[in-house]
């Protein structure tokens, strides 16, 4: 993809602060983090997200990540860390290439990813029923 950042970065194209490398996954420190240590984990192969890419990318990403986040949490002295994929531009995607934000957090650090809400009485079920049935046509 002649145009992506990350495929850039990727080919040596754009400057990053790597800190993982295998033969399917590159991992950086985000340029603008939501905290210090926010590293970004990204497949070399381009997919523009989690769902049109092959499983086997995943698995590849996901692999890393342990790795890579394990190594951040202890750089960083956090105490966990939320793993996160924006998917498609309503998620908030920005770049176009599959990545998985790492963010390291501390106790009590304030940041608030999930805020939440009820749901009404019997939309959970009618919610679930129709997502399986989905899942059943597939
Ligand atoms: P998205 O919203 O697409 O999941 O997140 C894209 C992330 O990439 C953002 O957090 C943004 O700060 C980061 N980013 C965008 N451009 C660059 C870049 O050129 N270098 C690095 N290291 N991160 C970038
Ligand atoms: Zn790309």
């Amino acid at each position: 993809m002649a145009d992506c950042i990350f495929c850039k970065i990727i080919r040596g194209e754009l400057p990053c602060s790597k800190v993982y490398e295998d033969d399917k996954v590159v991992a950086f420190l985000d340029i603008h983090p939501v905290r210090d240590g926010h590293t970004l984990v990204v497949p070399k192969i381009h997919c523009d997200n989690l769902l049109d890419c092959d499983p086997e990318v995943l698995a590849n990403m996901i692999r890393a990540t342990q790795k890579v986040a394990r190594a951040v949490v202890s750089a960083t002295g956090a105490s966990g860390f939320n793993l996160g994929v924006n998917s498609g531009r309503a998620a908030g995607q920005v770049i176009f290439h599959l990545h998985l934000h790492i963010i390291p957090r501390m106790e009590g650090d304030g940041l608030r990813l999930w805020p939440s809400r009820e749901y009404g009485s019997g939309e959970m079920q009618t919610l679930a029923e129709r997502i399986k049935q989905r899942l059943r046509s597939r």
